[in-house]
């Protein structure tokens, strides 16, 4: 009985494992897996030239070797001068093809947080499985992956047929001023695509996939009251002083806000006294008070993080008439800047992540499940909300230690991830699923 048992585990899990992907996506995969060599070799000279966000030079090197393999691989590429938003630029090419599928959009980045000045500069092998590098996972491995995949395409005769945009940012991790020209070109290729695909690793787990990312944004409350002798405060004339109308604006933040699912909002630096000197390069400063003098000026500065737009509207009008009530002589006003935008996990992402879930099943790589929106930080994909009819994002290479000098990837999931990719994108700009714009 066991044994019949075990025989049928091993036929079905046999069964399930090779079944599942036609002959055209075996061959898809057989490219990868022939090609992991070279892959692995693009991935060793992108991590070895330092793209520090600042390091224009090195940046536009990166996008250089990217544009190559782009440009051999019949898109119509260029680079896009980062000098209007003060950094390096983007790479972005846009591919033709002779079908009627899905326009997919592919997103990657260039830069990393390491500058020149940071000790972490080489692709290092620690393993046969495990290599170190600054930007390794995030992203030149996804980078290296949007470039395999689509070779893998081509040579299964495929490409042809597609209609995709990439799009690789140079301002990722420090991203340019005004956003609205550092993300213009993002926003372009998502107003012409149908599906955007983000090549970033995500919570570098492969059973996850990233169909929500919340808004991140800044935010600054300035107050002003009447200075006068302590003996004076509260009479109609003083009023409550500055410091308590902060104090009153951020305690009703609290009260109506705090319990609201998603949304976060966190004063991060608070100045008041009789005078203070804001600095705001180090976004702090220096406040003088006395306790016998009511205080004039009061600064917070905090970010909100919210999961969709509605909720991001909502909460920035709460807190708008929270502030416009005013204790007595005091004056209040609080500015958003304009940061990155929610990704809110529409029906069109969930479906997204379900294709991209079966694509990981056909393949013996087991299911595909959502990341908590908690644990996903802001990042480029999120200016396609709106535009696209689905996103999803976390399909890069997986590692870990992202942003520290311990950065590191694992290699046994670069063909797995590029097949995972490949396969997805192939199926996504088949009929029926076809073309609706
Ligand atoms: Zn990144």
């Amino acid at each position: 009985m066991r044994l019949l048992f075990l025989i049928l585990v091993i036929v079905s899990f046999s069964f399930h494992g090779l079944a599942q992907i036609s002959k055209i996506e075996k061959k898809i995969a057989g490219y990868v897996d022939a090609n992991n060599n070279s892959a692995l070799k693009l991935l060793e000279e992108a991590v070895n030239i330092n793209s520090g966000s600042m390091n224009f030079e090195g940046v536009y090197k990166v996008g250089q070797l990217f544009k190559a393999r782009l440009d051999a691989l019949g898109f119509e590429t260029r680079w896009v001068d980062g000098k209007p938003f003060g950094r390096a630029g983007h790479l972005v090419g846009y591919h033709t093809g002779k079908g009627t599928g899905k326009t997919l959009l592919l997103i990657g980045h260039l830069d990393t947080v390491f500058e020149p000045s940071t000790t972490f500069q080489k692709f290092t092998m620690v393993n046969d499985s495990t290599a170190t590098g600054p930007g390794i996972s995030d992203m030149k491995g996804g980078d290296v992956m949007i470039i395999y995949s689509l070779e893998a395409l081509r040579q299964a005769g495929l490409l042809k047929n597609m209609n995709i945009i990439v799009v690789m940012t140079g301002d990722e991790e420090l991203s340019g001023r005004p956003l609205e020209l550092a993300r213009k070109d993002l926003v372009e290729a998502a107003k012409v695509a149908d599906i955007a695909l983000g090549m970033e690793d995500g919570d570098s787990d492969p059973t996850t996939g990233v169909i929500s990312r919340r808004s991140s944004s800044s935010w600054e409350l300035n107050v002003t009251g009447v200075s006068a002798h302590s003996s004076q405060i509260f009479t109609s004339t003083i009023g409550a002083g500055a410091i308590y109308e902060a104090s009153r604006i951020l305690t009703e933040f609290y009260e109506n806000l705090s319990t609201e699912k998603d949304l976060t909002f966190n004063p991060g630096m608070i100045l008041g006294g009789s005078d203070i000197q804001r600095d705001e390069v180090l976004d702090g400063g220096l406040a003088f008070g006395k306790g016998n003098i009511v205080a004039k000026h009061a600064v917070v500065t905090g970010d909100i993080r919210a999961i969709s737009f509605e909720q991001l509207k909502k909460a920035q009008e709460i807190m708008q008439q929270v502030v416009a009530k005013h204790l007595p002589q005091t004056k209040a006003t609080l500015l958003f800047d304009d940061g990155y935008p929610p990704l809110a996990p529409t029906d069109g992402n969930k479906k997204l992540l379900e294709h991209y879930s079966k694509v990981s099943e056909d393949l013996g790589l087991g299911k595909v499940t959502a990341v908590n929106p908690r644990n996903a930080g802001a990042a480029d994909i999120s200016f396609t909300a709106g535009y696209v009819d689905m996103a999803i994002d976390g399909l890069g290479l997986f590692g870990g230690y992202g942003h520290t000098d311990k950065e590191f990837a694992n290699l046994n999931w670069l063909p797995r991830q590029t097949k995972r990719i490949a396969l997805l994108m192939y199926r996504l700009t088949q009929n029926p699923l076809g073309n609706k714009k």
